[in-house]
């Protein structure tokens, strides 16, 4: 069914405004002594496992750079009682050799909820530790860089949501979990890319506002009976990809498998043999094993999959995710040294997010 209706920000003009980091977390936690960082024979023969996990992606050359950092991260982390949940689309040092826990918005979430330590590093964007800290109001959530945004989180706040149920009284709210804290707080569910779907249809209603990727608002409308008024926000990094240049990989190899993310475009989505969350994504060519792949998504995913897969072969197009590289092995181990940058929401906030939030992931499938 086509959207019934897309709105935008001209609704309401006020842009949303990050929170200062505090600095509670540094008062609470005394600084570590800074590590040595030097490459020798012990950090070699110690990170050595690590590294034969992404020695298909990254060369023995950069290596002797990552490894100090990779194992003092290590060794902070359990000093610190703390875990790192790193994002699909984080670099393959960060997600294969210091990541305890790895995957797309909804299994980090629910990982989230499971968590037995005193401190969350996320290794993702804000709008995650956010998410982490909604669900873990008693530890302590860290970000590297709380400048790693979203083109999506920013692009709907809480007020503009307020306006939307104005202008549609009684439809409810479905919102992507890549917006800020007070959006949740103000909306009904949220969903990911992977339960897009099933959370739309899960309301029993015949219409629902679903914000704020009007391309994924597009591809769960092309798939469902539910009446869907988007949102015109987008992600700078799906919707940059075009269905001419998959067209053109498709004419140079007919048998290539086309995988997409469903933020980007419907000529996109059109030109792609499977459309699915960055975590079915990953199942697909984990279980299809196809001989040549391209991944229609954010560049370092492929690297990750890569890592796992060498016999797999992954051809570019992919973008870069600016935000996500924000974060980095030098920024994480300052973080955890320093305990830096803390990511707080206001506790009535959050306890209106977790509704949001706790409501999506108990959803029975
Ligand atoms: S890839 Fe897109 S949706 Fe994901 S964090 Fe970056 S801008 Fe946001």
């Amino acid at each position: 069914m086509p959207i019934l209706e897309t709105v935008g920000p001209e609704l309401n003009r006020s842009a949303p405004r990050p929170a200062a980091p505090s600095r509670s977390a540094q008062r609470k936690f005394a600084t570590l002594p800074a590590p040595a960082l030097e490459w020798n024979e012990r950090i070699e023969r110690e990170t050595a496992p690590l590294y034969a996990r992404i020695k298909n992606v990254v060369p023995p050359n950069e290596w002797p750079f990552f490894a100090p950092y990779v194992a003092a991260i290590n060794t902070i982390k359990k000093q610190r009682n703390a875990v790192i949940l790193a994002h699909n689309y984080q670099t393959p040092e960060i997600y294969h050799c210091v990541a305890d826990f790895v995957g797309d918005s909804l299994q980090l979430a629910r990982e989230a909820t499971k968590v037995n330590a005193d401190v969350i590093v996320q290794a993702g964007v804000h709008f995650m530790a956010e998410t982490a800290k909604i669900l873990n109001p008693g530890k302590t959530v860290l970000i590297p860089d709380s400048r790693a945004g979203c083109s999506l989180a920013t692009s709907i706040t809480g007020e503009d949501v307020r306006l939307l149920r104005e202008r549609f009284p009684g439809v409810p709210v479905v919102t992507y979990v890549n917006t800020s804290a007070e959006v949740k707080a103000e909306s009904d569910i949220c969903c990911t890319s992977s339960n897009a779907l099933q959370v739309v249809e899960s309301l029993g209603a015949d219409k629902v506002i679903f914000i704020p990727d009007q391309y994924l608002a597009k591809y769960v409308a092309s798939q469902t009976k539910v009446k869907i008024i988007a949102w015109k926000g987008s992600c700078e990094v799906h919707e940059r990809f075009t269905g001419d240049e998959l067209a053109l990989i498709r004419s140079n190899d007919p048998t290539i498998q086309i995988i997409a993310h469903p933020e980007c475009p419907p000529d996109v989505i059109a030109a792609a043999d499977f459309t699915g969350s960055t975590a079915h994504m990953i199942d697909f060519v984990r279980t299809k094993k196809p001989k040549r792949v391209v991944l229609v998504t954010e560049c370092s995913m492929a690297d990750n999959v890569q890592a796992e897969l060498p016999d797999v072969e992954f051809v570019r197009p992919c973008n870069l995710c600016p935000h996500m590289k924000r974060i980095t092995l030098p920024k994480i181990l300052d973080s955890l040294l320093h305990m830096k940058e803390e990511v707080v929401v206001d506790p009535a906030i959050a306890a209106k997010a977790r509704r949001a939030v706790e409501r999506m992931i108990y959803l029975k499938s």
